[in-house]
């Protein structure tokens, strides 16, 4: 083989070479195939090898791919706009368009900071985020993200926001309920907030169920519903990071509409164009939108790429196709079966702690002991082995190791197309168990379990 030049993830590991995909299924050039049991990063959400996305792109491509948003706006930005208003809950009706989840978050993080600046309160500059977060790569989203491991190089260069816990119900202390758990998590936002001062706090950001870094966690009713009160008390903007779960990934169109609550800017990416293009927004309120046009005027954020014609095009197909066929009322029904499914193999193998998400946002924790809920030493790759195991049998999963550093050890994310059948599921759940019960044997014969 031809010597490679590219920075792949493990730097020395040859990767297979994908050739196509088709519906939950990706093959490589050996004629593998895989199921896409994660969507890939959790983004192929409408499946692979659509058509009709490929047709809306050549169609877009063959008027104008590119055309800089300094000089013109088009009609594929214009409706995409209009549809993720019409998706968006309560007054979030405008999108500032970028190209991943990470430009998402950090533009939303700029544009709450602006608007504190155009009301004349120039120290409500801090961002309050969470322990056990994701909110991108790029430094202020990583400033904000409590993912210990992708934190761990860069601690010097980050901006100094201060971090909650987030409600992580399967670790709670023992004896509390659910709802006091959901109140003293949403509380710990108070106690921050008043620690600063609520006139340096521009706004808090959360995952309405957490992702990558704890492995589809889902919070207790009441919690968001407290995070709202707070951040109203203390004149703080609230930020929903819907870049893993908006766009029906969760069973409705957004996370934070299991709760009815309303943010006041909201990052999407991911599913926002199911992998066939990079597109990404940051959405803000009409009250938001309306200060900075009545202050200067000019959001101060933005990319080359940002609201291309091309991406937009791609987009507003994928989020058409959704409508169309119903996924985020599928990802709802068929999310509840695979979680039935999982719960299951957790009621039968030893080493998952628990099975949980919402939609079809799955995740498993992986432990040593079920009933102390010991976690594994990280050290011992057990979500690494998993994924291996897994991937060399034909399933795709995704790990959501590195957010529990030091609180617990192991989970992964099983997040299949919205599109996936009940039969597809039983498929994957059949490969799934199989490579869990094969690392377990793994395991005891090195006696570490
Ligand atoms: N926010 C969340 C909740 C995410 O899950 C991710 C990606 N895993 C990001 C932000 C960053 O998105 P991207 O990788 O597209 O920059």
């Amino acid at each position: 083989m031809q010597r490679s030049y590219v920075i792949k993830p493990e730097l020395g590991k040859s990767y297979p070479f994908v050739s196509h995909g088709k519906g939950i299924y990706l093959y490589d050039k050996e004629g593998n195939r895989y199921i896409d049991g994660c969507s890939g990063a959790v983004t192929a959400s409408i499946g692979h090898g659509v058509e009709e996305i490929a047709e809306a792109m050549y169609a877009q491509a063959r008027s104008v791919s590119f055309a800089y948003r300094s000089h013109f706006s088009s009609d594929a930005v214009e409706e995409l706009g209009a549809k993720l208003a019409e998706w968006a809950p309560g007054s979030l009706n405008w999108s500032f368009f970028v190209s991943s989840g990470s430009e998402a978050t950090e533009t939303a993080q700029k544009i709450a900071i602006q608007y504190w600046q155009e009301k004349g309160y120039a120290t409500k500059n801090r961002i309050i985020s969470r322990w056990m977060s994701y909110h991108g790569i790029t430094m202020g989203a990583l400033s904000m993200s409590g993912h210990v491991l992708r934190r761990k190089r860069f601690v010097p260069l980050l901006a100094d926001g201060p971090k909650i816990s987030p409600p992580y119900p399967y670790r709670r202390p023992e004896g509390m309920s659910l709802e006091a758990y959901a109140l003293a998590c949403a509380n710990e936002l108070e106690t921050a907030i008043l620690r600063i001062g609520p006139e340096h706090v521009a706004a808090f950001i959360a995952e309405p169920v957490i992702g990558a870094s704890g492995g589809a966690v889902v919070p207790p009713d009441g919690y968001f519903q407290r995070i709202r009160e707070i951040c109203d008390k203390y004149q703080v903007l609230f930020i929903a990071d819907e870049v893993m779960t908006g766009v029906g990934r969760t069973g409705k169109p957004f996370g934070i509409d299991h709760w009815g609550v309303q943010p006041d800017l909201m990052a999407l990416g991911k599913g926002m164009s199911a992998g066939y293009t990079p597109m990404a927004a940051a959405m803000a309120t009409d009250d938001i939108i309306e200060t900075i046009a009545r202050g200067s005027g000019l959001i101060m954020a933005g990319h080359t790429y940002s609201a291309n014609p091309q991406s937009a095009a791609v987009s507003l197909a994928v989020l058409r196709y959704v409508e169309k066929h119903q996924l985020v009322e599928k990802a709802a029904e068929r999310g509840a079966y695979l979680l039935s499914r999982l719960r299951e193999l957790a009621d039968e193998l030893p080493l998952i702690g628990e099975a949980r998400g919402l939609g079809m946002l799955c995740g498993l924790e992986f432990v040593k002991d079920k009933k102390t809920r010991e976690p594994f030493p990280l050290a011992q790759g057990v979500t690494a082995r998993i994924i291996k195991r897994a991937f060399e049998k034909g399933l795709l999963i995704y790990p959501a190791t590195g957010g529990l550093d030091g609180v617990a050890g192991d989970a992964v994310i099983i997040a299949p197309p919205l599109t996936i059948t009940t039969e597809e599921i039983d498929e994957l759940i059949a490969l799934l168990k199989e490579s869990i019960a094969s690392v377990e044997q793994e395991l005891r014969q090195e006696a570490l379990l």
